[in-house]
């Protein structure tokens, strides 16, 4: 891939799962007649009436909390990003940790779309957690079945990386801070308030 610091895993097939989790309020469904709510659940009522009809009550009285979501296959890119330039950041939160990997990821999914022409829809990117603190960044195509680009990126990379440092050097935000001019995008934009672009600066030079 042409940056040996970088480990990469690349799978054709891969499953990725979407899931609402209701903005971290869940959602209450009753497994007896598919009645489902939103909400929190100091002001969730389990009585309710059975969908579909105007006035049946359910008998079921229980609403189990579920997130909601499906999976699907397609091209999906894992890259792990090395440990070893972290502590110059001076991060000491796992908040201010999961802020970095945030914005080093949309660095690279944006670096990604305008270094290859990648439409923005159709490339996505996510963090994957399997140790604790340090995740890896699972880029992949949007499209059911894959499309190519997670492959297009990882024969391309060099030219990524730098466009993303380009993004990471943007002259319409502070540092601490980010726009839409390099990190936020449509799709991002639950984590516009995390995005930093400094720390992402600073870590990816590192690398350099
Ligand atoms: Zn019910
Ligand atoms: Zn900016």
């Amino acid at each position: 891939m042409g940056l040996p610091k970088i480990s990469y895993r690349e799978a054709k097939q891969g499953w990725i799962h979407v899931i609402n989790n209701n903005q971290d309020n869940d959602f209450y469904i009753c497994g007896s007649c598919g009645y489902a709510m939103g909400g929190h659940p100091k002001v969730i009522s389990p009585a309710h009436i059975r969908p579909w009809t105007s006035d049946q009550r359910c008998s079921n009285s229980r609403l189990d909390k579920r997130g909601l979501g499906y999976r699907y296959r397609t091209d999906v890119l894992e890259l792990r990003l090395p440990q070893e330039y972290l502590d110059k950041l001076g991060l000491h939160s796992p908040d201010g940790y999961h802020a970095l990997w945030l914005s080093v990821l949309y660095a690279l999914v944006n670096g990604a779309c305008q270094a290859l022409d990648i439409d923005e829809r159709d490339l996505g990117g996510c963090l994957y957690y399997s140790q604790k603190s340090h995740p890896s960044l699972v880029l992949f195509d949007t499209a059911p079945g894959g499309a190519g680009f997670v492959h297009e990126i990882r024969e391309h990379f060099t030219e990524v990386m730098n466009k993303a440092m380009e993004l990471l050097d943007c002259k319409s935000c502070g540092e601490d801070s980010s726009c839409i001019a390099c990190l936020r995008t449509y799709f991002n934009q639950r984590d516009h308030n995390r995005l930093r672009r400094g720390w992402a600066k600073k870590y990816l030079s590192a690398l350099f």
